[in-house]
């Protein structure tokens, strides 16, 4: 058993991540409490991340993991966005109105002048 430094709650080493940079070999943190923490840094610096993401992304080392992870996952991936657009379909397509009325509106202006 493993005590969390965060929560001080006793638990499994399961619950825990790796971490090769400590005795052990676990995080300090548990999981619960690292995804916590995870997702409050993201929510302070969702513009910085997004930057810091964008600029990596067009690495070669970083684009020929992609390539790998989308040839390996294929039918994953594509089930995935199947399912979004079976969920969120009424919102896409109310999207895509709003749009083309906006553009039809737009596009009527200009004629009119
Ligand atoms: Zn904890």
């Amino acid at each position: 058993m493993v005590k969390c430094i965060n929560c001080g709650i006793e638990k499994e080493a399961s619950e825990y991540y790796w971490n090769n940079t400590k005795l052990n070999g676990l995080n300090s943190y548990c999981k619960d409490c690292a995804n916590k923490r995870s997702k409050a840094r993201y929510k302070e610096h969702r513009e910085e991340l997004i930057v810091y993401s964008k600029s990596r992304s067009k690495l070669p080392h970083v684009k020929a993991t992609r390539k790998r992870y989308v040839e390996k996952n294929r039918e994953r991936i594509l089930n995935y966005y199947k399912e979004w657009y079976i969920k969120n379909r009424e919102k896409k397509l109310a999207k895509n109105n709003a749009y083309n009325r906006n553009k039809k509106l737009l596009t009527n202006d200009k004629d009119v002048v």
